[in-house]
C-alpha cells in the first residue's frame, strides 16, 4: 500500500470515530434541552448543517496535515539517496585521473578537481572565477573555437584534441570532452569539461615516426624517408621540367677506424660527418644516411653534369679537414657515385641503383673521387653478370690455367720460388687476366672453387718439379680475402697438402694486407691455425692498406711483399724510394723476409738490392707463364 493510500485510510477512520462521537453527544444535548418534537427536528437540521461544515473543515485539515507529513517523509527518503549519490560523484570527481573543470553558464570556472591541478599546475583558488581561455595555447585558430561552441549549442557535446598551456608555459595536447548541462526547465546551467593529458601518447607516436623515418645516430632521414622524398622531388621536377642529381657518398676505409679505435669513435665520426655534410648544403638539397658509412644527397635543381660534379667535389673537399674526436685527429675521405635525373633514370629506386654503380666505379678508380653513372657503366654491370655465368662454365669445362712467375733472390739472382697466378683461356677472347674475373668470382662465391683448384694444381706441379730435381724453396699461392675469413680455408689447405703429399714448408700462402687488417682478430686466429699446418705466410700488396704496426708485430707472418705500385717509381721517385726503404726496414726489424713485386727494370732491382731487399719478382726476371715454359737457368745479373 502506498503512503498516500495509508494516509487516506487513517483520515477516514478518524473521521468515522469523530462522527459517532458527535452524533452521540449532540443527541443527548438536544434531548435534554428541547421538549418539543418540532424544536428538536429544527435543531437536528441545524445540527446536520453544522456537522457537514465542521466535518468538511476537519477533513480538509486532516488531509492537509497528512499531505505535509507524507511529503516530509518522501523528502527525507529522497535527500538521503541524493546525498549518497553526491558522495559517490564527489569521490569519482576527485579520484579520476582525468582533469575535470566545471563552469557556470557564463563560462566562469566554478569547480576543478585534483587531476586538473596536477595536469595544469594551477591551484583551485587561482582558477575559480576565471575563464578557460586562460589555458589557451595559441595553437588553434578562432575558427577552431567557433566550431567547438557550435557543436555545444547544437548537440550539447564536443570532443577532440586540443592544445593547451600549463601554468609553466608548456604547451601540451589534451583529449577533451565538453558537455553542456541543462536544468529541469531545459535552461543551460553549466559546462563540464573532462580532459586527459595525451602528451605521452603523442611523444611515443612521434618517437615511432622518428624511428621509422630517421637514422637514430645522425638524426638524418633514413633510406625509407629519403626514397620517399626523392620520389616526390622527382615527380615535381618532372612537372617543372627540372633536372636533379643523386649523389651516393661512401666513406673510404671507414671500417679501419671502427676496428682500430672502436665502434664508439666510429659512431661519433659518422655523426660528425653527417653534421659536416649538412653544413655544406643549402636549401633544395636533402641529405640522408642510408646505412653504415653510406650517405645520400639529392640536389633538386641540378640540371648540368658539371653542377653535380662540383657538388661532389665540394663534399670531397669538405671532408678533407680532420675530425677531432676524443682527442683523436681523424682524416676520412669519401668516394661518390652520381646519377642524374632525367637523363639516367626517371624513378628514385633506379636512380639510387645507378648511383651505386657509379660509386663502384669511383671506388675502383682509387677512392677519394667521384664517378658518373653512364650507359657504359650499365653495360659494364651487364657484362659482369654475363661473365659470372661464363666463369661457372669455364670452371666446369677446364678453361682455367695456372701460370707461374719466378721469384729471385736479389743477391745472386738465383730463382728460388714461384708465384702461381690464375688465367682464363677464354674460347673467344683468349687469355683473360685475373684482375678482370677474380672480383666477379668473389662477388658470386665462385672464388672458393677457383682458389681450391689453383692450390691443388700448384701443389701437384711443385711435387712434379721436385721429382724432376728442380730446387725450389717455395711455391706461393694467392688466397682471396673472401676466403680468408672462413674457417674452411684451414681444412682446404690441410686436404690439399694431404692429397698431394707436398711438404707444408714449401707452400706459401699470400694474403692481402686489407684481408688481414679488415678483421685483425679473425685474421690472427686464422693465420695461427694455418701456421700450425707448417705452411709459410706472406702479406701481399703491402703498403696499399692500413696496417697497424702493433697488429703486424703479432701476426705469424714470414714475408712482406712490397706492392708493385711503390716499386714502379724506383729509384727516382723520392716518395716511393722512402716508402720502400721504410718497408724493408720494418720487415727486417720484425724478422720477416721482404720481397718486391713488379720489378721491370735493372735500376729497380739495383735499388732494392742496395737497400737489402731479399727477394724480387717482375717482368725483368720473368713473366708469369705455363709451367713447361719456365726457364730455370735464367738468372739476370743486377748491374
Ligand atoms: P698479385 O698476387 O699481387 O700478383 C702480382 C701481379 O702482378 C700479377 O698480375 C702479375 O702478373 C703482375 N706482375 C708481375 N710482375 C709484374 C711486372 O713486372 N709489372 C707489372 N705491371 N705487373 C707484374 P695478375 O696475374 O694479373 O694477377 C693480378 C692479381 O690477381 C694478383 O695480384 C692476385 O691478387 C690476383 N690473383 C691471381 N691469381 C689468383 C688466384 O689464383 N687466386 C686469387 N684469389 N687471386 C689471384
Ligand atoms: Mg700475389
Ligand atoms: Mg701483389
Amino acid at each position: 500500500m502506498s503512503i498516500s493510500n495509508r494516509n487516506a485510510l487513517r483520515a477516514g477512520l478518524l473521521y468515522l470515530l469523530l462522527s459517532i462521537l458527535w452524533i452521540q453527544l449532540s443527541q443527548r444535548l438536544l434531548s435534554s434541552v428541547f421538549d418539543q418534537p418540532e424544536q428538536l427536528v429544527h435543531w437536528q437540521i441545524v445540527r446536520g448543517y453544522l456537522w457537514v461544515s465542521v466535518s468538511t473543515v476537519l477533513i480538509f485539515l486532516i488531509h492537509a496535515r497528512y499531505q505535509r507529513f507524507a511529503h516530509t517523509v518522501m523528502h527525507l527518503m529522497h535527500s538521503s539517496a541524493d546525498r549518497e549519490r553526491l558522495r559517490q560523484a564527489a569521490a569519482v570527481f576527485d579520484c579520476t585521473r582525468e582533469g575535470v573543470l566545471v563552469t557556470n553558464k557564463d563560462g566562469l570556472i566554478i569547480h576543478v578537481n585534483r587531476a586538473f591541478v596536477a595536469i595544469t599546475g594551477y591551484q583551485e583558488a587561482e582558477v575559480l572565477g576565471m575563464r578557460p581561455s586562460l589555458f589557451k595555447s595559441g595553437r588553434h585558430s578562432v575558427d577552431f573555437y567557433q566550431k567547438v561552441y557550435r557543436a555545444l549549442e547544437t548537440t550539447g557535446e564536443w570532443s577532440g584534441e586540443i592544445w593547451n598551456r600549463r601554468k609553466s608555459g608548456e604547451i601540451y595536447p589534451q583529449w577533451q570532452t565538453i558537455r553542456a548541462i541543462r536544468d529541469d526547465h531545459g535552461q543551460l546551467s553549466q559546462y563540464v569539461a573532462v580532459f586527459s593529458d595525451i602528451s605521452a601518447i603523442k611523444d611515443s607516436q612521434h618517437e615511432l615516426a622518428q624511428l621509422a623515418n630517421y637514422d637514430p645516430l645522425t638524426g638524418l632521414p633514413n633510406r625509407l624517408l629519403f626514397t620517399d622524398r626523392a620520389s616526390q622531388a622527382l615527380a615535381s621536377a618532372q612537372v617543372h621540367k627540372r633536372g636533379c642529381a643523386l649523389l651516393l657518398i661512401d666513406l673510404d676505409h671507414f671500417k679501419i677506424i671502427n676496428d682500430s679505435l672502436g665502434h664508439n669513435i666510429g659512431d661519433q665520426l659518422l655523426k660528425a660527418v653527417g653534421e659536416r655534410l649538412q653544413q655544406l648544403f643549402g636549401t633544395g638539397i636533402s641529405l640522408a644516411r642510408l646505412g653504415g658509412d653510406e650517405f645520400a644527397v639529392l640536389a633538386e635543381n641540378c640540371p648540368q653534369v658539371v653542377q653535380a660534379a662540383a657538388l661532389a667535389q665540394r663534399v670531397i673537399e669538405g671532408l678533407r679537414e680532420p675530425f677531432l674526436l676524443d682527442g683523436h685527429q681523424l682524416f676520412i675521405s669519401a668516394s661518390i657515385g652520381i646519377s642524374l635525373f632525367p637523363s639516367d633514370s626517371l624513378n628514385a629506386e633506379q636512380l639510387l641503383r645507378n648511383a651505386d654503380s657509379a660509386l663502384f666505379k669511383a671506388k675502383s678508380a682509387g677512392r677519394e673521387g667521384y664517378a658518373l653513372y653512364t650507359e657504359e657503366l650499365t653495360a659494364h654491370a651487364q657484362h659482369r653478370v654475363e661473365m659470372a655465368g661464363e666463369l661457372r662454365r669455364a670452371l666446369e669445362q677446364g678453361e682455367l690455367r695456372v701460370y707461374y712467375q719466378p721469384v729471385h733472390e736479389l743477391r745472386g739472382s738465383r730463382l728460388i720460388g714461384v708465384e702461381a697466378l690464375v688465367r682464363w683461356e677464354h674460347p673467344q677472347r683468349g687469355l683473360v687476366s685475373p684482375g678482370e674475373f677474380i672480383p666477379i668470382a668473389e662477388r658470386t662465391g665462385l672464388i672458393a672453387e677457383i682458389d681450391a683448384w689453383v692450390m691443388e694444381k700448384s701443389c701437384r706441379q711443385m711435387c712434379q718439379w721436385l721429382r724432376d730435381g728442380i730446387e725450389l724453396s717455395f711455391i706461393a699461392v694467392n688466397v682471396s680475402s673472401r676466403l680468408f675469413a672462413r674457417r674452411e680455408l684451414y681444412q682446404q689447405v690441410a686436404k690439399v697438402l694431404d692429397d698431394t703429399g707436398l711438404d707444408p714448408a714449401l707452400l706459401e700462402l699470400e694474403v692481402t694486407e686489407s684481408a688481414v687488417m679488415d678483421d685483425p682478430e679473425v685474421a690472427l686466429e686464422q693465420l695461427h691455425r694455418l701456421r700450425e699446418l707448417g705452411v709459410s705466410l706472406a702479406i701481399d700488396d703491402f703498403g696499399t692498406g692500413y696496417s697497424s704496426l702493433l697488429r703486424l708485430k703479432r701476426l705469424p707472418v714470414q714475408k712482406l711483399k712490397i706492392d708493385q705500385g711503390f716499386v714502379a717509381g724506383l729509384p727516382w721517385d723520392e716518395d716511393d724510394a722512402a716508402i720502400v726503404r721504410v718497408v724493408i726496414a720494418l720487415a727486417q726489424s720484425m724478422g720477416m723476409r721482404v720481397q718486391a713485386e713488379g720489378i721491370e727494370q735493372a735500376e729497380q732491382a739495383r735499388f732494392l738490392l742496395d737497400h737489402s731487399c731479399d727477394l724480387g719478382q717482375g717482368y725483368w726476371f720473368g713473366r708469369p707463364m705455363p709451367a713447361e715454359q719456365l726457364d730455370w737457368q735464367c738468372a739476370p745479373a743486377i748491374a
